[in-house]
Protein backbone atom coordinates (compact mmCIF):
# COMPACT_ATOMS: atom_id res chain seq x y z
CA UNK A 1 0.00 0.00 0.00
CA UNK A 2 1.18 3.59 -0.81
CA UNK A 3 1.61 5.97 2.26
CA UNK A 4 -1.32 8.03 1.56
CA UNK A 5 -3.80 4.30 0.89
CA UNK A 6 -1.86 3.67 4.61
CA UNK A 7 -2.99 7.30 6.45
CA UNK A 8 -6.22 6.83 5.35
CA UNK A 9 -6.80 3.57 6.47
CA UNK A 10 -5.67 4.06 10.24
CA UNK A 11 -7.42 3.20 12.42
CA UNK A 12 -10.56 1.66 10.04
CA UNK A 13 -10.46 -2.07 10.65
CA UNK A 14 -9.26 -1.53 14.32
CA UNK A 15 -12.83 -1.82 16.19
CA UNK A 16 -13.87 -5.63 14.72
CA UNK A 17 -16.89 -5.50 17.75
CA UNK A 18 -18.90 -2.71 16.23
CA UNK A 19 -17.18 -1.79 12.82
CA UNK A 20 -16.56 2.06 13.78
CA UNK A 21 -14.76 3.59 10.75
CA UNK A 22 -12.93 6.24 12.95
CA UNK A 23 -10.53 4.82 15.38
CA UNK A 24 -12.48 5.15 19.13
CA UNK A 25 -10.98 7.23 22.24
CA UNK A 26 -10.02 5.35 24.70
CA UNK A 27 -10.87 7.66 26.95
CA UNK A 28 -9.74 5.67 29.96
CA UNK A 29 -6.84 5.81 32.40
CA UNK A 30 -6.33 2.25 33.35
CA UNK A 31 -7.35 -1.33 31.73
CA UNK A 32 -9.01 -4.35 34.18
CA UNK A 33 -6.99 -7.31 34.32
CA UNK A 34 -8.77 -10.39 33.30
CA UNK A 35 -6.98 -12.65 35.91
CA UNK A 36 -3.72 -12.51 37.86
CA UNK A 37 -1.20 -12.41 35.76
CA UNK A 38 -2.68 -11.60 32.69
CA UNK A 39 -3.31 -8.37 31.08
CA UNK A 40 -5.14 -7.55 27.76
CA UNK A 41 -1.98 -5.70 26.82
CA UNK A 42 -3.52 -2.24 28.12
CA UNK A 43 -2.80 -1.88 31.99
CA UNK A 44 -2.35 2.62 32.11
CA UNK A 45 -2.59 4.56 29.66
CA UNK A 46 0.93 6.42 30.41
CA UNK A 47 2.80 2.96 29.39
CA UNK A 48 -0.01 2.10 26.68
CA UNK A 49 -3.32 3.56 25.48
CA UNK A 50 -5.16 1.81 22.24
CA UNK A 51 -5.96 5.26 20.25
CA UNK A 52 -2.20 6.15 20.83
CA UNK A 53 -0.91 2.75 20.28
CA UNK A 54 -2.63 2.98 16.68
CA UNK A 55 -1.46 6.55 16.00
CA UNK A 56 2.40 5.10 17.22
CA UNK A 57 2.35 2.48 14.77
CA UNK A 58 0.90 4.59 11.29
CA UNK A 59 3.82 7.21 12.10
CA UNK A 60 6.76 4.34 12.92
CA UNK A 61 4.57 2.68 8.96
CA UNK A 62 4.62 6.17 7.70
CA UNK A 63 8.54 6.92 8.21
CA UNK A 64 9.41 3.22 7.95
CA UNK A 65 10.82 2.42 10.93
CA UNK A 66 10.23 -0.26 13.68
CA UNK A 67 8.39 1.78 16.39
CA UNK A 68 6.69 5.06 17.42
CA UNK A 69 5.88 7.13 19.92
CA UNK A 70 3.59 10.18 20.53
CA UNK A 71 4.28 12.63 23.19
CA UNK A 72 2.23 15.64 24.71
CA UNK A 73 4.36 17.80 21.97
CA UNK A 74 7.56 18.04 19.77
CA UNK A 75 9.62 19.80 23.00
CA UNK A 76 8.41 16.93 24.95
CA UNK A 77 9.60 14.23 22.33
CA UNK A 78 13.01 16.10 21.71
CA UNK A 79 13.65 15.79 25.10
CA UNK A 80 12.65 12.23 25.90
CA UNK A 81 15.16 11.37 23.14
CA UNK A 82 17.86 13.13 24.79
CA UNK A 83 17.75 11.38 28.14
CA UNK A 84 19.73 8.65 25.97
CA UNK A 85 22.61 10.42 26.19
CA UNK A 86 24.74 11.25 29.68
CA UNK A 87 26.62 13.56 30.72
CA UNK A 88 30.04 14.59 29.18
CA UNK A 89 28.14 13.52 25.56
CA UNK A 90 28.71 15.65 23.09
CA UNK A 91 26.10 16.53 20.18
CA UNK A 92 26.79 18.53 16.61
CA UNK A 93 23.51 20.27 15.68
CA UNK A 94 22.30 21.92 12.82
CA UNK A 95 22.92 25.82 13.56
CA UNK A 96 19.96 26.86 11.83
CA UNK A 97 17.68 25.50 14.08
CA UNK A 98 14.30 25.74 15.29
CA UNK A 99 14.22 28.02 18.76
CA UNK A 100 12.70 26.18 21.03
CA UNK A 101 15.37 22.91 20.73
CA UNK A 102 17.87 25.63 21.08
CA UNK A 103 16.64 26.88 23.75
CA UNK A 104 16.23 23.39 25.50
CA UNK A 105 20.08 22.59 24.90
CA UNK A 106 21.42 25.68 25.66
CA UNK A 107 19.74 26.56 28.66
CA UNK A 108 18.55 23.70 30.19
CA UNK A 109 20.48 20.53 28.93
CA UNK A 110 24.39 22.27 29.50
CA UNK A 111 23.44 22.99 32.53
CA UNK A 112 22.94 18.27 33.13
CA UNK A 113 26.29 18.48 31.55
CA UNK A 114 25.13 17.61 28.04
CA UNK A 115 27.78 19.48 25.56
CA UNK A 116 26.07 20.88 21.93
CA UNK A 117 28.36 22.15 19.11
CA UNK A 118 26.19 24.40 16.12
CA UNK A 119 27.63 24.03 12.57
CA UNK A 120 26.18 24.55 8.95
CA UNK A 121 25.29 20.51 8.37
CA UNK A 122 24.96 21.16 5.47
CA UNK A 123 28.89 21.18 4.46
CA UNK A 124 29.68 17.68 5.77
CA UNK A 125 33.70 18.80 6.22
CA UNK A 126 32.39 21.26 8.92
CA UNK A 127 30.34 18.62 10.69
CA UNK A 128 33.56 16.36 10.63
CA UNK A 129 35.60 18.85 12.04
CA UNK A 130 33.85 19.39 14.86
CA UNK A 131 33.80 15.44 15.41
CA UNK A 132 35.32 15.01 19.10
CA UNK A 133 35.96 11.58 21.24
CA UNK A 134 32.87 12.45 22.98
CA UNK A 135 30.54 12.79 20.30
CA UNK A 136 27.65 10.75 20.48
CA UNK A 137 25.01 11.74 17.70
CA UNK A 138 24.18 14.29 15.32
CA UNK A 139 20.97 16.65 15.20
CA UNK A 140 19.64 17.54 11.95
CA UNK A 141 17.07 19.51 11.02
CA UNK A 142 16.77 19.65 6.28
CA UNK A 143 15.75 22.13 5.40
CA UNK A 144 16.74 24.33 8.12
CA UNK A 145 13.86 27.04 9.46
CA UNK A 146 13.91 29.38 8.78
CA UNK A 147 16.69 29.97 6.16
CA UNK A 148 16.04 26.46 4.32
CA UNK A 149 19.26 25.14 3.96
CA UNK A 150 19.69 21.91 3.17
CA UNK A 151 22.17 18.83 4.38
CA UNK A 152 23.09 15.77 2.69
CA UNK A 153 20.88 13.09 4.92
CA UNK A 154 22.47 10.08 3.44
CA UNK A 155 26.18 11.18 3.56
CA UNK A 156 25.61 12.76 7.19
CA UNK A 157 24.35 9.64 8.40
CA UNK A 158 27.41 7.62 6.41
CA UNK A 159 29.49 10.01 8.65
CA UNK A 160 27.95 9.13 11.83
CA UNK A 161 27.69 5.87 11.74
CA UNK A 162 31.23 5.33 10.55
CA UNK A 163 32.12 7.00 14.00
CA UNK A 164 29.35 4.74 15.95
CA UNK A 165 26.93 8.11 16.10
CA UNK A 166 23.17 8.29 16.29
CA UNK A 167 21.67 10.80 13.21
CA UNK A 168 18.68 12.28 14.53
CA UNK A 169 16.17 14.14 12.03
CA UNK A 170 13.93 16.30 13.43
CA UNK A 171 11.52 16.25 9.70
CA UNK A 172 8.81 18.10 10.47
CA UNK A 173 9.40 20.63 7.82
CA UNK A 174 8.90 17.78 5.35
CA UNK A 175 7.05 14.62 6.63
CA UNK A 176 7.53 11.07 5.55
CA UNK A 177 5.17 12.34 2.87
CA UNK A 178 7.98 14.11 1.04
CA UNK A 179 10.77 12.53 3.22
CA UNK A 180 12.05 9.57 5.12
CA UNK A 181 15.47 9.96 6.53
CA UNK A 182 15.44 6.48 8.08
CA UNK A 183 15.86 5.05 4.70
CA UNK A 184 18.80 7.15 4.30
CA UNK A 185 20.21 5.74 7.45
CA UNK A 186 18.94 7.98 10.03
CA UNK A 187 18.63 6.61 13.62
CA UNK A 188 15.43 8.05 15.00
CA UNK A 189 13.37 11.38 13.37
CA UNK A 190 11.55 13.45 15.64
CA UNK A 191 8.19 15.42 14.60
CA UNK A 192 6.24 18.58 16.06
CA UNK A 193 2.99 16.48 15.27
CA UNK A 194 2.04 20.33 15.70
CA UNK A 195 2.38 21.34 12.39
CA UNK A 196 2.12 19.65 8.87
CA UNK A 197 1.13 16.03 10.57
CA UNK A 198 -1.72 17.50 12.51
CA UNK A 199 -1.94 19.90 9.82
CA UNK A 200 -4.85 22.18 11.43
CA UNK A 201 -3.30 24.75 13.79
CA UNK A 202 -5.78 23.04 16.77
CA UNK A 203 -3.45 20.60 18.49
CA UNK A 204 0.12 20.89 20.28
CA UNK A 205 1.81 17.04 19.74
CA UNK A 206 4.75 15.39 19.41
CA UNK A 207 6.07 11.98 17.51
CA UNK A 208 9.28 9.79 17.63
CA UNK A 209 10.37 7.15 15.14
CA UNK A 210 13.16 4.61 15.45
CA UNK A 211 14.69 2.50 13.31
CA UNK A 212 15.46 -0.61 14.93
CA UNK A 213 13.95 -2.25 17.41
CA UNK A 214 16.81 -1.96 20.19
CA UNK A 215 16.62 1.90 20.23
CA UNK A 216 12.47 1.86 20.23
CA UNK A 217 12.80 -0.79 23.19
CA UNK A 218 14.88 2.15 25.36
CA UNK A 219 12.72 5.19 23.81
CA UNK A 220 9.71 2.74 25.36
CA UNK A 221 11.19 2.99 28.24
CA UNK A 222 12.04 6.52 28.91
CA UNK A 223 8.22 7.49 27.58
CA UNK A 224 6.98 5.57 30.38
CA UNK A 225 9.20 6.87 32.49
CA UNK A 226 9.03 10.23 32.20
CA UNK A 227 5.15 10.51 31.00
CA UNK A 228 5.09 12.86 28.96
CA UNK A 229 2.87 11.17 26.48
CA UNK A 230 0.20 11.94 24.13
CA UNK A 231 -3.79 11.98 25.59
CA UNK A 232 -6.42 10.18 23.39
CA UNK A 233 -8.40 12.85 22.29
CA UNK A 234 -5.24 14.42 21.39
CA UNK A 235 -3.88 11.25 19.35
CA UNK A 236 -7.65 11.34 17.60
CA UNK A 237 -7.13 14.52 16.06
CA UNK A 238 -3.74 13.56 14.86
CA UNK A 239 -5.02 10.54 13.87
CA UNK A 240 -7.54 12.55 11.41
CA UNK A 241 -5.50 15.15 10.30
CA UNK A 242 -2.60 12.38 9.16
CA UNK A 243 -5.52 11.10 6.95
CA UNK A 244 -5.20 14.05 4.67
CA UNK A 245 -1.50 14.73 4.77
CA UNK A 246 -0.85 13.90 1.08
CA UNK A 247 -3.50 16.15 0.00
CA UNK A 248 -2.95 19.04 1.81
CA UNK A 249 0.97 19.11 1.30
CA UNK A 250 0.32 18.87 -2.49
CA UNK A 251 -1.71 21.81 -2.51
CA UNK A 252 0.53 23.62 0.35
CA UNK A 253 3.35 23.25 -2.41
CA UNK A 254 1.80 24.10 -5.59
CA UNK A 255 0.66 27.55 -3.37
CA UNK A 256 4.12 28.01 -2.05
CA UNK A 257 5.80 27.64 -5.64
CA UNK A 258 3.33 30.18 -6.52
CA UNK A 259 3.93 32.76 -4.02
CA UNK A 260 8.16 32.20 -4.11
CA UNK A 261 7.69 33.22 -8.27
CA UNK A 262 5.50 35.87 -7.78
CA UNK A 263 7.47 37.59 -4.42
CA UNK A 264 10.95 36.83 -6.44
CA UNK A 265 9.37 39.63 -9.07
CA UNK A 266 8.25 42.02 -6.60
CA UNK A 267 10.39 45.48 -6.14
CA UNK A 268 10.27 45.15 -2.13
CA UNK A 269 11.43 41.51 -1.85
CA UNK A 270 14.87 41.30 -1.49
CA UNK A 271 15.78 37.61 -1.21
CA UNK A 272 13.27 34.24 -1.04
CA UNK A 273 14.88 31.22 0.75
CA UNK A 274 12.53 28.14 -0.95
CA UNK A 275 14.25 24.67 -1.81
CA UNK A 276 11.38 24.41 -4.58
CA UNK A 277 13.38 27.24 -6.45
CA UNK A 278 16.50 26.83 -9.09
CA UNK A 279 18.59 28.63 -7.60
CA UNK A 280 17.94 27.74 -3.81
CA UNK A 281 21.87 26.50 -3.18
CA UNK A 282 20.48 23.07 -2.24
CA UNK A 283 17.67 22.61 -5.22
CA UNK A 284 19.27 19.54 -6.38
CA UNK A 285 20.22 17.56 -2.87
CA UNK A 286 17.35 18.75 -1.68
CA UNK A 287 15.06 16.94 -4.67
CA UNK A 288 17.35 13.71 -4.64
CA UNK A 289 16.48 12.94 -1.00
CA UNK A 290 12.61 14.47 -1.22
CA UNK A 291 10.20 14.27 -3.28
CA UNK A 292 8.58 17.64 -2.76
CA UNK A 293 9.93 20.91 -2.03
CA UNK A 294 6.94 21.83 1.09
CA UNK A 295 4.92 24.64 2.10
CA UNK A 296 7.45 26.74 4.21
CA UNK A 297 9.29 29.91 2.79
CA UNK A 298 10.98 32.70 4.05
CA UNK A 299 12.13 36.03 2.33
CA UNK A 300 13.59 39.53 3.26
CA UNK A 301 12.59 42.77 2.45
CA UNK A 302 14.26 45.59 1.40
CA UNK A 303 13.25 47.87 4.02
CA UNK A 304 13.05 47.24 7.48
CA UNK A 305 10.41 48.91 7.83
CA UNK A 306 8.06 47.44 5.46
CA UNK A 307 8.07 44.50 8.50
CA UNK A 308 5.52 45.67 10.61
CA UNK A 309 3.54 47.22 7.75
CA UNK A 310 3.40 43.69 6.74
CA UNK A 311 2.47 42.08 9.40
CA UNK A 312 -0.18 45.02 10.12
CA UNK A 313 -1.91 44.72 6.81
CA UNK A 314 -2.30 41.38 6.07
CA UNK A 315 -6.17 40.69 6.28
CA UNK A 316 -6.14 36.92 5.03
CA UNK A 317 -2.96 35.44 6.26
CA UNK A 318 -2.18 35.39 9.68
CA UNK A 319 0.54 36.86 11.73
CA UNK A 320 1.15 34.20 14.09
CA UNK A 321 3.57 32.00 15.14
CA UNK A 322 3.45 27.63 13.97
CA UNK A 323 3.40 26.48 10.76
CA UNK A 324 1.91 23.37 8.61
CA UNK A 325 -1.56 24.19 8.66
CA UNK A 326 -4.46 24.70 6.13
CA UNK A 327 -4.41 28.16 7.21
CA UNK A 328 -1.42 30.36 5.86
CA UNK A 329 0.57 31.72 8.48
CA UNK A 330 3.32 34.80 8.64
CA UNK A 331 6.01 34.52 11.04
CA UNK A 332 8.66 37.33 11.90
CA UNK A 333 11.12 34.54 13.11
CA UNK A 334 13.72 37.77 14.48
CA UNK A 335 11.26 38.22 17.26
CA UNK A 336 8.95 35.19 17.35
CA UNK A 337 10.36 31.90 17.01
CA UNK A 338 13.77 32.72 17.45
CA UNK A 339 13.80 35.41 19.96
CA UNK A 340 15.75 32.83 22.35
CA UNK A 341 18.75 32.93 20.03
CA UNK A 342 21.01 35.75 20.92
CA UNK A 343 20.86 38.88 18.31
CA UNK A 344 24.49 38.62 17.27
CA UNK A 345 24.60 34.74 16.54
CA UNK A 346 20.92 35.20 14.87
CA UNK A 347 22.10 38.13 12.74
CA UNK A 348 25.71 36.21 12.23
CA UNK A 349 23.37 32.84 10.81
CA UNK A 350 21.09 35.45 8.61
CA UNK A 351 17.99 35.48 10.64
CA UNK A 352 18.07 39.63 10.35
CA UNK A 353 15.14 41.53 11.27
CA UNK A 354 13.60 41.85 7.32
CA UNK A 355 13.50 38.00 7.59
CA UNK A 356 9.96 36.65 7.19
CA UNK A 357 8.70 33.14 7.25
CA UNK A 358 5.45 32.18 5.37
CA UNK A 359 3.41 28.70 5.99
CA UNK A 360 1.84 28.51 2.98
CA UNK A 361 -2.28 27.10 3.48
CA UNK A 362 -4.45 25.49 1.22
CA UNK A 363 -6.25 28.86 0.51
CA UNK A 364 -7.00 29.53 -3.01
CA UNK A 365 -3.77 30.84 -4.64
CA UNK A 366 -4.88 33.96 -6.34
CA UNK A 367 -6.48 35.05 -2.73
CA UNK A 368 -2.98 34.65 -1.04
CA UNK A 369 -0.75 36.79 -3.60
CA UNK A 370 -3.42 39.60 -3.67
CA UNK A 371 -2.75 39.75 0.09
CA UNK A 372 0.93 39.50 0.12
CA UNK A 373 0.61 41.94 -2.26
CA UNK A 374 -1.44 44.39 -0.52
CA UNK A 375 0.24 44.51 2.62
CA UNK A 376 3.68 45.06 0.78
CA UNK A 377 2.31 47.88 -0.72
CA UNK A 378 2.92 48.91 -4.70
C1 LIG B 1 7.47 23.52 16.30
C2 LIG B 1 8.72 22.78 16.11
C3 LIG B 1 9.29 22.03 17.15
C4 LIG B 1 8.66 21.99 18.54
O1 LIG B 1 7.42 21.37 18.55
P1 LIG B 1 6.20 21.75 19.54
O2 LIG B 1 5.12 20.84 19.11
O3 LIG B 1 5.91 23.21 19.35
O4 LIG B 1 6.70 21.49 20.92
C5 LIG B 1 10.44 21.31 16.90
N1 LIG B 1 11.03 21.35 15.69
C6 LIG B 1 10.53 22.06 14.67
C7 LIG B 1 11.23 22.05 13.34
C8 LIG B 1 9.37 22.78 14.84
O5 LIG B 1 8.87 23.51 13.82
Amino acid sequence: MKLETRLVQTGVKWDKRTGSVSMPIYQSATFQHPRLGESTGFDYSRSGNPTRQVLEEAIATAEGGQRGFAFSSGMAAITTILYLFQPGDHLIVSDDLYGGTYRLFEQILTGYGLQFTYVDTSDLQAVEAQLKANTKALFIETPTNPLMKITDIKGAAGLAKSKNLLTIVDNTFMTPYFQRPLELGADIVVHSGTKYLGGHNDLVAGLVVTKDQALGEKIYFYQNAIGAILGPQDCWLLIRGMKTLGIRLERQQENALRLARRLQQHPAVEKIFFPGLLDHPGYRLHLSQSKGYGGMLSFTVKSQDLVPQILERVKIISFAESLGGVETLITFPAVQTHADIPQEIREAKGISNTLLRLSVGIEAVDDLIEDLEQALGE
